[in-house]
């Protein structure tokens, strides 16, 4: 590890930097601020977008918030991209519908003079993007795993317990990352005989459910009950967001079965209802306000000249150069913290009251 590498804290990219980005020297203070989101696979999405609107609006920028949303397919995002590089956009923040699929549209952005963001999701295979800002994705994965063996345990204190798992859409680069911080707690347990995976499918393709779409983990979640669990107990199930837990929930409750302890992400509504409700066992609480807040902080910064702050400029290698980042940290939310946790959010903290 040279020094440079081993550097870590507040930094920004400048033009001695892996990328061509140049020093920043600031922009105009109405200047035109792009928004490329995915599709609403859940509910921060939603969130995000309104969330964009509003603050961008209020710091004075002409935003365009745009969804992949028309035909939902990534070249409804790309198209969205090349035309804010058209209307002269400085800073292009982008949710990734797929992060592999964007180099030539943010290559066009970064020869048109824009800043690059990746919002949440990773932009893959280019050099082309100045920064990513997200929830620590590794972090959310291990958190995930670390709740499905305490919930579980929590049931029953002995093992062996039977799991099953699953993983999000592949063509979202968090996907992997989400699975493989989970999988740094659960493998060891796999290995020494804790867990079992009546299945046998741990691999990230067996586990994947495309699009994030909930009818797919439902029908996952179908075929596996009835081709494993006719008389062995289902123990756990490992699911990457809420939308899916509650499919797999959904599922196992029409399969005339107990609720496992499920795992989730997001804080949705209808997720924290369920865990007061004592069914999805644990969910991430990864405010889609500071989210946003992190990524106009960024604009605002680039826009005044000065240096855009990271705080993390060693994880996130893209497959061509590694993004500085900054990461915000992901909390656990279970029955028993989720007043605290949501004490500051005036959707969820009235569902926390008993
Ligand atoms: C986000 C998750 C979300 C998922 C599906 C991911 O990229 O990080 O919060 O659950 O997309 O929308």
């Amino acid at each position: 590890v040279t020094a440079a590498l081993a550097v870590t804290g507040c930094s920004t990219r400048g033009s001695s930097g892996s990328g061509s980005t140049e020093e920043a020297s600031g922009f105009a203070e109405d200047a035109v601020i792009g928004v490329a989101l995915p599709d609403k696979t859940s509910e921060n999405w939603v969130l995000a977008g309104q969330l964009f609107e509003d603050g961008l609006a209020e710091a004075g920028f002409d935003g365009d918030v745009q969804y992949a949303a028309a035909t939902n397919t990534v070249p409804d995002q790309q198209n969205q991209i090349s035309s804010m590089v058209t209307k002269g956009a400085k800073v292009i923040i982008i949710g990734a519908k797929d992060g592999g699929q964007l180099s030539s549209q943010v290559k066009a952005a970064r020869d048109a003079g824009a800043i690059v963001i990746a919002y949440d999701r990773l932009i893959l295979n280019t050099e082309d993007v100045d920064y990513y800002v997200a929830y620590d994705n590794e972090k959310v994965g291990e958190l995930q795993g670390q709740a499905l063996l305490d919930g579980m345990a929590a049931k029953k204190p002995e093992g062996p317990y039977n799991i099953e798992l699953f993983s999000g859409s592949s063509d979202d680069a968090n996907s992997a990352v989400f699975f493989g911080g989970a999988m740094k707690v659960l493998q060891p347990k796999i290995d020494d005989g804790t867990l079992n995976v009546v299945s046998g499918q741990t691999d990230i393709k067996q586990t994947s459910t495309a699009g994030w779409l909930a009818k797919n983990a439902q029908d996952r979640m179908d075929t596996l009950l009835a081709a494993n669990y006719s008389t062995a107990e289902l123990d756990g199930v490992l699911s990457p967001n809420d939308t899916l837990a509650r499919a797999i929930i959904t599922s196992v409750k029409a399969a005339g079965k107990p609720i496992p302890i499920v795992t989730g992400q997001d804080s949705e509504v209808e997720s924290v209802k369920s865990i007061m409700a004592g069914e999805q066992y644990s969910t991430i609480n990864k405010d889609t306000r500071a989210l946003v807040a992190q990524a106009i902080t960024m604009v605002q910064q680039a826009q005044k000249g000065e240096e855009i702050e990271t705080n993390d400029d060693e994880s996130y290698d893209n497959g061509v150069i590694v993004v500085p980042a900054y990461l915000l940290p992901p909390q656990i939310v279970t029955k028993e913290n989720a007043a605290e946790a949501y004490a500051n959010d005036p959707t969820l903290e009235p569902l926390t009251r008993q």
